[in-house]
């Protein structure tokens, strides 16, 4: 099977498995005890924080290990429900992923606004500063790349904006982080971020949250990481997170993310002179390198592309994981403007820092196949 899902999910890779081993072995006590198996794994534990802090310029004690990136920031708008004051508005754009869309449409059910974006996918800098200018929110949320089109959001603009007015800011950095340099977002507020994305094992990630000052917790019952979220720490899935993130980061730092991108681009080429009814996602804004949404040629309906792909070899999906096999469009297509039968053609293409240009080539022989198959 030639995989191209790598936004829903990655593989684990052999240094975050290897890691998860040794951790499992080494350090098998609770890093709450006072003995000194429990000291051992406690301080690994630390040891793995002042890395993340080091890499995404933050302090080590703003960080919170969490079960994932659903949970960091659901506990963000929880906090922001139990600490703004009752007439609070919370801002996000309206390319959240569900965990952030639905937990804001929760906590703050009659007093959110969304933040719109251009056609071409990118939050919109000059509503948000023409509104920021008149009123304040308790809180903006907008992601740093988004996941089912991959395209790059404003995220370090919308940090200063929101420093101006003093207003705290969240953003979403699953999609970024080990595909992209990290520098600056460790200044932004709150930060999540989980390890499948990026070669680790699932069920593990952070939450950075303002150094100092208390946070709401989501799940109460224990006094692990400074009473911000309850629950022995998952102390392998850390230390599997960390060790794929340091080989990620050794990738990006020598700009191998720059070939990639080239290898994405002619698969764009192909795909559109080869299939020229298709049309791109956010073709002309930047993306991240892995990834290519695609409004493909009518056939009854987006599923069978991806079934016809399954059964010839090839693992895409319709959107995020978690639109898959819904009937009805994506809200991120629908807030760029595509009309549900455009929306219903929409195939995204994720690679992996692994996806060698023989795959993608495979692929698009794939697609061309499969509308042939389609057609007849
Ligand atoms: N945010 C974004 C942008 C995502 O792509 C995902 C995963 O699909 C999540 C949050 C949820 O992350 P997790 O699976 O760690 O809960």
């Amino acid at each position: 099977m030639l995989y191209f899902d790598f936004n829903a999910t990655t593989p684990v890779i052999p240094a975050a498995r290897q890691a998860w081993l040794d951790a499992t072995d080494q350090f098998a006590g609770n890093p709450s005890s006072q003995h000194r198996v429990g000291t051992r794994t406690d301080h690994a534990l630390n040891e793995a924080r002042d890395f993340l802090a080091d890499y995404l310029g933050c302090t080590a004690d703003s960080l919170v290990w969490t079960s994932g990136a659903t949970e960091s920031n659901n506990t963000v708008l929880h906090h922001a429900h139990a600490t703004l004051p009752d007439d609070a508005e919370v801002w996000i754009s309206a390319i959240e992923h569900p965990c952030v869309m639905q937990s804001t449409r929760r906590f703050f059910p009659q007093s959110h606004r969304l933040i719109p974006v251009s056609p071409s996918g990118v939050v919109d800098l000059d509503w948000l500063s023409h509104e920021l200018a008149d009123r304040r929110p308790g809180l903006v949320a907008v992601m740093a790349a988004n996941n089912e089109t991959g395209i790059l959001q404003p995220w370090q603009e919308i940090l200063v904006m929101c420093q101006q007015y003093e207003v705290p800011f969240l953003c979403d950095a699953v999609q970024w982080i080990g595909k992209l340099p990290p520098a600056g977002l460790g200044q932004c507020d709150y930060l999540s971020g989980c390890a499948h994305k990026f070669g680790g094992p699932k069920g593990i990630g952070f939450l950075k949250v303002p150094s100092g000052r208390p946070v709401k917790p989501l799940l109460v019952g224990g006094p692990q990481e400074e009473g911000r979220r309850a629950g022995t720490e998952n102390v392998a899935g850390v230390l599997s997170m960390i060790a794929a993130l340091r080989h990620r980061a050794e990738l990006i730092d020598r700009g191998e993310h720059e070939s990639r991108l080239q290898m994405r681009r002619r698969f764009e080429e192909g795909l559109l002179s080869r299939l020229p009814e298709s049309r791109l996602t956010g073709g002309d804004v930047p993306r991240l390198w892995n990834t290519v949404s695609a409004i493909m040629p009518q056939t009854d309906c987006r599923v069978r592309w991806v079934v016809k792909l399954d059964k010839l070899g090839y693992a895409v999906s319709t959107g995020s994981a978690c639109s898959s096999g819904k009937e009805e469009p994506s809200h991120v297509l629908s807030a760029l403007g595509l009309l549900p039968g455009e929306a219903g053609r929409v195939l995204r293409f994720s690679s992996g820092w692994e996806t060698t240009e023989e795959q993608w080539n495979e692929l698009l022989e794939g697609l061309l196949k499969a509308r042939t198959l389609m057609e007849g």
